[in-house]
């Protein structure tokens, strides 16, 4: 595909030219032509935030993207309406990353723009209201009630009001009729305020007048005021104790916030009046929401396996751009890092660390944190919109040199890298699915590194077959560690065969007495326990005993979940939920039951076998809460739970000393990934999981329970043979042409009737047969799941060729086949989902 831009235009500001090509956070595959107006032109810079209207109503954010002379030939250009900023928000670098994002994942340039940029730093329009200039209450023929007056009273004191304000000072929830009848009665204009949605957090503060502060002997005069009325003495005692002015002149610039000054119950009027009597003074301060930290702790003395790791590492880097760290859980992977991490911030370059989901790896952050203290960003996917701002600004000004981030912090704007770090760089959940820009952030983090000139480090106990592939053909360097840390042994496997168990085991509790033992005998010992659930692909649903009814959604074809905490079924998918029916509501009968066992129902059976002892389970239902996570990991931490049940979620990085047996409670689920990738997946699941068992001087036990304990994955997983394991899979992969020897594109056809969706999914299919690329087109078939939303789903898979130039061949015809399809009215409709090296 041509590229969008020129590497020279990327330089330049607006010169002598007189059109701009901006950005638009729209799903359409080109960049819109507007005017640069006279007086606008010496703040045109590449990167820079604009607005301009887009269709007829429509106020849209856009990023300067180039700028030219051509007048476009389909449309006249309207003006660019405004710059945003004096500084670009965006820098050439990351627009030639979006540039490569948007070709390489087959999307538009704009859907990029939208995932990249913080929402806080796009525009919203609110409604306001102000007096009409033309209104004078004298001569008004109209007559206004007692609101209404209120409302133009608030006028006279502020030039706008939002319906917010309006809301406050009447002290009602419905505006809308007082606002339109003051229209009415011309009294007042509605009008659009398009404004920043970033809002700064600003907090009262107070402080002691400044000439007072400065003079030691005034403390004598000021308390002599005060003397008599204890309210006030006591909050300026209060105020002298939090900040010891007389000490320190200096400290009574930041003052105290107000909150906190009148947290201990002091009345707001005596403060007042000792601002009124030139006391004190109040005013505004802008707060950083993302709290500064300290640095706790030293980096710690690398062993002489992690310093001859570390050593080895830095050659690497001295001929290769990117290279794999394979060390097996506990190895210590982390701290070699941390003094990556502290070199390059010493050079003077940024680091970027990506982790698969911060929320689930708190752990490591604050091990990162106690080294690095306020000099590291965190960019969590829990953030608000105006908290992704502040490290988005934080990264723009120096304030963060390092960032610790989930997938999309390969958006920041970073100027200066000199190091990504991709830890647990297997995670499946680096790929996003959707909406576009499908991307994988570990491919995306190596490229942004190549754009930088920088250095990536992928770091993995089981790395992904792609990885390890590059690796062993030379493409990346790769350093070994194959043992744990300081005197840490590996863990000990054992398979229970649950349908040989199952039989004497009355409570019928899905538990095998070699589970029960190793369980009992961790509780004698006061350690710890974590049983793992397999979620992935699996949910448990209710079903009626008497005519075999399920709970289907009513816009997929998909049974329902059932979620017994809420009491209800829930649709994956679309998030459609209904209550729990009484009876069935097929054929009436109440005999509902429960099929396939949750997390709930395991801690349930675990409770009922060890009453004594206590139970945490980590599942997405106990962690929806920003901090839920973070609780059950401190009540763990500080051994106040015995035993966790949990999903995914407990595998991810967890270092927890105690440990010392975990339960992988139904071991067969784990194999049963529906693609080429089942081994892998099993491999890395398996081995991710007991990787958190006798991480200390006791050894761990791993027990897995199956009904097939004969299937040879096991066996072969189970000898922990990496590269043994990597040679056999990797043969299969090559039989049958599978990545990483192929690429792999999806592409998904969808249209709510089922005739025009399989219809479009042909017409597709056949044009791709003249690509004249090296490919193998699959297809097309029904989606998996036949019905999504209320939309029906072909797939196409094709597999690419990985020699010469075959994938930008395929993709630049893609992309024409696909505008082509498009503008049949018969598919106008028909949305085409591509995704490229899906996994
Ligand atoms: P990995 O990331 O490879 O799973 P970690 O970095 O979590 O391994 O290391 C495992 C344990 O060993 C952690 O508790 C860590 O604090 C400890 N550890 C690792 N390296 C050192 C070191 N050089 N000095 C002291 N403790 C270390
Ligand atoms: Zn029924
Ligand atoms: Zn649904």
């Amino acid at each position: 595909m041509e590229s969008l831009f020129a590497e020279q235009d990327l330089a330049e500001t607006s010169g002598g030219n007189n059109f701009a090509d901006i950005i638009l956070p729209v799903p359409i595959p080109r960049m819109f032509t507007y005017k640069i107006p006279a007086l606008l032109r010496s703040q045109i810079q590449i990167g820079a935030r604009v607005i301009v209207q887009f269709g007829k109503k429509k106020v849209l954010t856009g990023i300067i993207g180039k700028v030219h002379n051509k007048p476009p030939q389909a449309y006249e250009a309207k003006p660019i309406l405004d710059v945003l900023d004096i500084q670009p928000s965006v820098n050439p670098l990351q627009i030639r990353f979006w540039v490569w994002m948007a070709e390489y994942y087959c999307c538009h340039i704009g859907e990029v723009m939208f995932a990249a940029l913080p929402s806080g730093l796009r525009l919203s329009s609110e409604s306001k209201i102000q007096l009409n200039p033309n209104f004078n209450p004298e001569t008004s023929k109209y007559p206004l009630d007692l609101r209404e007056e209120k409302i133009l009273e608030a006028l006279e004191n502020k030039d706008e009001l939002s319906y917010e304000d309006c809301e406050k000072i009447l002290g009602v929830k419905t505006i809308h009729p007082i606002l339109k009848s003051l229209v009415a009665k011309e009294a007042i204009l509605i009008f659009e305020r398009v404004q920043e949605k970033y809002t700064p957090k600003v907090e009262t503060r107070v402080r002691l007048v400044p000439e007072l502060a400065a003079d030691k002997n005034a403390l004598q005069a000021i308390f002599e005021t005060v003397q008599g009325k204890p309210k006030q003495e006591s909050i300026l005692l209060k105020y002298l104790r939090d900040v010891p002015v007389f000490q320190n002149p200096k400290l009574n610039e930041n003052g105290l916030d107000k909150a906190s000054l009148l947290e201990e119950g002091d009345s707001e009027s005596s403060l007042k009046t000792l601002i009124k009597n030139g006391i004190f003074e109040s005013f505004k301060h802008v707060v950083n929401r993302i709290e500064e930290e300290k640095a706790e702790r030293e980096a710690y003395d690398l062993s002489s396996t992690q310093q001859a790791a570390f050593e080895e590492i830095k050659t690497h880097f001295e001929s290769k751009q990117c290279v794999l760290l394979h060390g097996v859980t506990g190895s210590g992977k982390t701290e070699i890092y941390i003094k990556l991490i502290q070199e390059v911030l010493e050079s003077g370059s940024q680091v970027l660390m990506l982790l698969p989901e911060i929320a689930l790896t708190t752990q490591i952050v604050s091990r990162l944190r106690q080294v690095f203290g306020s000099q590291m960003g965190v960019y969590h996917s829990k953030y608000s919109d105006n908290e992704r701002v502040e490290v988005w600004n934080g990264v723009l000004s120096g304030r963060f040199s390092f960032v610790v981030g989930v997938r999309s912090s390969v958006f920041l704007p970073f100027d200066s890298l000199g190091l990504i770090i991709v830890d647990e760089e297997h995670e499946p959940s680096y790929k996003q699915f959707d909406p576009a820009p499908r991307f994988h952030a570990r491919d995306a983090a190596i490229m942004l590194a190549y754009f930088h000139q920088a250095r990536t480090l992928l770091g993995s106990a089981t790395p992904s077959f792609e990885s390890y592939y590059n690796a062993t053909q030379g493409k990346y360097g790769l350093t070994e560690l194959q043992h744990r840390f300081g005197d840490a042994s590996m863990p000990e496997y054992h398979l229970a065969n649950l349908s040989a168990d199952r039989k004497k085991n009355l409570l019928k509790l899905d538990s095998t007495r070699m589970m029960r033992e190793k369980i009992q005998a961790a509780l004698d010992r006061q350690e710890q326990v974590l049983i793992f659930q397999n979620r992935r692909g699996y949910s448990p649903y209710v079903q009626c005993e008497d005519c075999g009814w399920t709970g289907q959604c009513v816009q997929c074809d998909v049974s329902l979940t059932y979620h017994q905490f809420a009491e209800e079924l829930r649709c994956h998918y679309c998030g459609y939920k209904e209550k729990i029916p009484q009876s069935c509501p097929a054929c009436g009968s109440t005999q509902l039951t429960t099929q396939g066992i949750g997390t709930e129902r395991i801690e349930e059976s675990l409770s009922l076998l060890f009453p004594e002892a206590r139970m945490g389970r980590m599942d997405l239902d106990t962690t929806r809460n920003k901090y839920g996570y973070q609780r059950l990991l401190d009540e763990f931490g500080a051994g106040q739970i015995d035993i966790l049940v949990g999903t995914q979620m407990i595998t991810k990085g967890l270092d927890f000393g105690k440990v010392t047996v975990v339960g992988i409670w139904d071991g067969d689920r784990i194999l049963n990934f529906p693609d080429f990738r089942a081994g892998e997946r099993a491999y890395q699941q398996i081995t991710q999981v007991a990787g958190r068992a006798g991480r200390r001087d006791v050894k761990g036990q791993v027990v897995i329970q199956s009904r097939n304990p004969e299937n040879e994955l096991f066996d072969k997983v189970l000898r922990g043979d990496y590269f043994e394991f990597f040679r056999q899979e990797m043969f299969d992969r090559k039989k049958f042409y599978y990545p990483p020897y192929v690429k792999l594109v999806k592409i998904t056809t969808r249209h709510a009737d089922f005739k025009i969706a399989e219809k479009a999914a042909h017409a597709l299919h056949r044009e791709m047969a003249n690509v004249q690329a090296k490919k193998i087109v699959l297809g097309p078939e029904k989606g998996i799941i036949a019905r999504i939303k209320n939309q029906y789903q072909f797939e196409s898979m094709i597999k690419l060729d990985r020699s010469g130039n075959t994938q930008a061949v395929f993709k630049e015809q893609l992309a024409k086949i696909l505008e082509e399809l498009q503008s049949r009215p018969e598919f106008r409709s028909v949305r085409w989902v591509v995704d490229v090296d899906q996994s």
